[in-house]
């Protein structure tokens, strides 16, 4: 059995035609089932529904063989115990820096400020942060990061950002790019060496859809 770990929303969306090239259909449709494990027109393929950030662990213990995870969560996680074959071009947006409207990152930065930042990338935002030699004291959050900068518990954010919709709603600005997101295919190492004549044919078709 091979099994495929996805999460609902956008990246089940985007990914359901890259399935359908590798000729797997998802038997029930995950936003209204309850089921966390769907059965395929494959009797021989599951998929498993599991939130994002917690795809890449179920792929790296062993628990799928495959999953498709955003950049943004694999940079968090290390990408240890995976391969990461393919990047499928979905679910893009970027990772940003923003401030309120009014807030003068700029000199914020030449004065060697220190500054308070939420998000829900700690890891990716130390590093951005380390790497320009800003000091930054990092709060932890789980969602919501937009509200931080608004209620005084923070000086910037750093999140995901697509249109910049809910970034001019909540009076914010991006100030700093610090990378491109879009997901990824993720593999077991050790699986893909036991099941590659299962596991091969659907990392190809991918392949194929995305070009
Ligand atoms: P929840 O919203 O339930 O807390 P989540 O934020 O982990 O969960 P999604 O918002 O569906 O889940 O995001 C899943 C993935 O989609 C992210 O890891 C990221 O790679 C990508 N993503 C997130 N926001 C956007 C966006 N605005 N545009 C494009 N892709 C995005
Ligand atoms: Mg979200």
């Amino acid at each position: 059995m091979i099994t495929i770990a996805l999460s609902k929303g956008r990246i089940f969306e985007e990914t359901t035609p890259l399935l359908a090239a590798a000729g797997i259909h998802a038997l029930e449709n995950p936003e209204s089932s309850r089921k966390l494990i769907l059965p395929t027109n494959r009797e021989d393929v599951r998929l498993i529904i599991v939130r994002a950030t917690d795809v890449p662990t179920y792929v790296q213990y062993g628990a799928a063989d495959l999953g498709i995870a955003g950049k943004d969560v694999l940079d968090e996680h290390g990408g240890e115990g995976l391969y990461q074959p393919l990047d499928l071009n979905i679910a893009k947006c970027k990772m940003m820096v923003a401030v309120r409207d009014g807030f003068d990152y700029e000199a914020c930065i030449r004065q060697g400020a220190r500054l308070k930042v939420v998000t829900k990338y700690v890891k990716t935002a130390r590093e951005h942060f380390a790497a320009k030699g800003m000091h930054v004291d990092l709060i932890k959050l789980y969602g919501s990061m937009e509200l931080g900068p608004l209620v005084g518990l923070a000086d910037a954010i750093v999140d995901l950002v697509s249109t910049g919709g809910t970034l001019r709603a909540n009076q914010l600005k991006a100030v700093e790019e610090i990378g491109v997101i879009s997901s990824r295919l993720v593999v077991n190492q050790a699986s893909l060496k036991l099941n590659r004549t299962q596991l091969q044919p659907i990392i190809d078709s991918f392949a194929q859809a995305i070009q």
